[in-house]
C-alpha cells in the first residue's frame, strides 16, 4: 500500500487544519493543529483492476478514500481563557494525571479551574503545577463548598466506580454540571439516583465514553451511516488488559465494593458499549459467561474473563468480550459489503482503521493521532452546557449499559438467555 497524504483526499488542499474547520471535518477526525493524518490507501493494483482474478468486479461499492458527514463546529476560533466553561477534576489518580488533566490544554472551550482530591500532597502538586489556587482546591469533606466557588460551571468525577454516584449527587446538589467517567456507576439504582439528581438540579450530565469522540470510531460510525459498509450483520468486540496487583490503580479494581465487577465493568463496556455503538439499537436478548482461573487471587472477589452474545431487534447478532489476561482492544464490523477492522480501537493513541471488501482486500488503512478524544469529549459538554445541546452520550446511556452489565451478570448466573426490554431491564 502507497501512504497518502489526507491533503491528498481532501479537495483544494489549503492550510489542513482551516480545510478540515471549514468542511466541518475538523472534529470528527480530531486533528489539532499540529495534529498529522497518516492515510493509507490502496492503489487499485493489476489484481484489485482485475476482480481479485476471479472474474468479480472490485466491489465498486467499497469505497477506497475516506468519506461521511461533516460534523458542524459552532465556532473557527478557540474562546479566550475568560470564556471557557470552569472544570474541576475530582480524583486524582492515573487517569485523571496521564490524560485528563493534559487535555484541558488542548481544548477550546473548556479550562481546569478546580481539583478536588484526598491527598495533600497532589493538591498542592497539581495545584501549582496547573496554576490552581488555594481556592480552588477541595478535599471530599470540603468539596461541597465548591457551590460557592463561581469559577467551576463541571465537575469531572474520575474516582473509583462505587464513589461516583455519591460524588455526582453532591455535584448536583452544589449546581455544578456533571461528566462522569465510566462505567456511571456500580448499580442501576445508583444511576437511576444521579440521573434524578441531575433532572432535580436541572443540571447536565454526561459519561466519558470517549471512543464517541475518537477519530476513527467516529469515522466507521460515519461510513456505516452513509452505507459505505452495507447492512450491518455481525459486531465482534473484544477489550482486555492485564490486571496488575502491583499497581496502585489496579488495587481497587480487584474489590467488587469499589469496582462493582471486574474486567466487564472496567472494560468489557468499552466492548459493550461499542457494539451499541455501531449497530445503534439495544439488544432484545443476551447469554453471556464468566470465568476466573482458580487459584488466582486477583479473581477472589471480581471475574476475569467475559463472555456474550447479543441478539438485536434488526436480526443482527453480536459477540463481545473482556478480560483481565491480555491486551487486545478491536471491534469489527461485518457490513454486508465490506469488514470494518478497528485495531487498536479505543488505545490512547494511535488507533487504527481498516476497511476491506468482502474478498478481505484491504481499501482503506488510516492510522492518525487519537489523543485528540478527551480535549474531544470535554468540549462537548462544555458547548452542551454553554449552548443548551444534547449531551452525546448522555447518562440515561450509561443507565442502559450498567442494565446490560446487570443482566450479563444474571445470564452467566442462571446459564440462560436473557430478555431484554429496549431501556436494557431484564424482562
Ligand atoms: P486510580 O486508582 O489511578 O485513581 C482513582 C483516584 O480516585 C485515586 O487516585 C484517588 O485520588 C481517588 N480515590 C478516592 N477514594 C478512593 C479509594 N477509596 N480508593 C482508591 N482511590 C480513591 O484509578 P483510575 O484513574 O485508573 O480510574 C479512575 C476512574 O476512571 C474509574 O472509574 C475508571 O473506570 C475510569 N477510567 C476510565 C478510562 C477511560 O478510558 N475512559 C481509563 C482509566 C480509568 P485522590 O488521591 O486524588 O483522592
Amino acid at each position: 500500500m502507497k501512504p497518502v497524504n489526507l491533503s491528498d483526499l481532501l479537495p483544494n488542499a489549503l492550510d489542513r487544519r482551516h480545510v478540515l474547520k471549514s468542511a466541518g471535518m475538523g472534529a470528527a477526525l480530531g486533528l489539532s493543529g499540529t495534529g498529522v493524518m497518516s492515510v493509507q490507501a490502496s492503489p487499485p493494483g493489476p489484481q484489485e483492476a482485475m476482480g481479485h482474478g476471479s472474474g468479480t468486479p472490485p466491489g465498486p461499492d467499497v469505497p477506497t478514500r475516506l468519506s461521511g458527514r461533516p460534523e458542524p463546529r459552532k465556532t473557527d476560533a478557540p474562546d479566550q481563557p475568560d470564556r471557557r466553561l470552569g472544570w474541576a477534576v475530582v480524583g486524582l489518580g492515573a487517569f485523571a494525571q496521564s490524560r485528563i488533566i493534559p487535555a484541558f490544554s488542548d481544548a477550546e472551550h473548556s479550562r481546569l479551574r478546580g481539583l478536588v482530591s484526598g491527598s495533600p500532597d497532589k493538591l498542592s502538586r497539581l495545584g501549582a503545577a496547573h496554576g490552581i489556587s488555594s481556592d480552588h482546591r477541595y478535599d471530599y469533606e470540603s468539596f461541597d463548598r465548591i457551590a460557592e466557588d463561581e469559577a467551576i460551571d463541571i465537575v469531572y468525577i474520575v474516582t473509583p466506580n462505587a464513589l461516583h454516584a455519591d460524588l455526582a449527587v453532591r455535584a448536583f446538589e452544589a449546581g455544578k454540571h456533571v461528566m462522569c467517567e465510566k462505567p456511571m456507576a456500580t448499580t442501576s439504582e445508583e444511576c437511576q439516583r444521579m440521573i434524578d439528581a441531575s433532572e432535580r438540579a436541572n443540571r447536565k450530565l454526561m459519561i466519558g465514553y470517549r471512543a464517541h469522540f475518537e477519530p476513527h470510531n467516529v469515522k466507521a460510525k460515519e461510513m456505516l451511516e452513509a452505507g459505505d459498509l452495507g447492512r450491518l450483520d455481525f459486531i465482534t468486540s473484544d477489550h482486555h488488559r492485564h490486571l496488575n496487583p502491583d499497581d496502585a490503580r489496579d488495587h481497587w479494581r480487584m474489590r467488587k465494593a469499589l469496582s462493582g465487577g471486574g474486567s466487564l465493568p472496567d472494560i468489557g463496556i468499552y466492548s459493550l458499549n461499542g457494539a451499541l455503538y455501531f449497530l445503534d439499537e439495544s439488544p432484545i436478548a443476551l447469554a453471556a459467561q464468566i470465568h476466573s482461573p482458580s487459584g488466582d487471587d486477583r479473581f477472589a472477589e471480581v471475574e476475569d474473563v467475559c463472555s456474550v452474545q447479543l441478539r438485536f431487534p434488526s436480526g443482527a447478532v453480536a459477540n463481545i468480550s473482556s478480560s483481565y489476561s491480555s491486551d487486545t482492544k478491536r471491534i469489527q464490523l461485518f457490513g454486508e459489503k465490506a469488514v470494518a477492522t478497528l485495531d487498536p480501537a479505543t488505545a490512547y493513541q494511535n488507533n487504527r482503521l481498516m476497511v476491506a471488501d468482502k474478498e478481505g482486500q484491504t481499501k482503506i488503512s488510516t492510522s492518525e493521532t487519537s489523543d485528540t478524544q478527551f480535549a474531544a469529549e470535554i468540549d462537548h459538554m462544555s458547548e452542551a452546557v454553554r449552548e443548551g445541546t444534547p449531551i452525546r452520550t448522555p447518562g440515561e446511556m450509561g443507565l442502559r449499559d450498567v442494565r446490560l452489565i446487570e443482566a450479563i451478570y444474571e445470564s452467566a448466573r442462571t446459564g440462560h438467555w436473557v430478555n431484554l426490554h429496549p431501556d436494557g431491564r431484564m424482562k
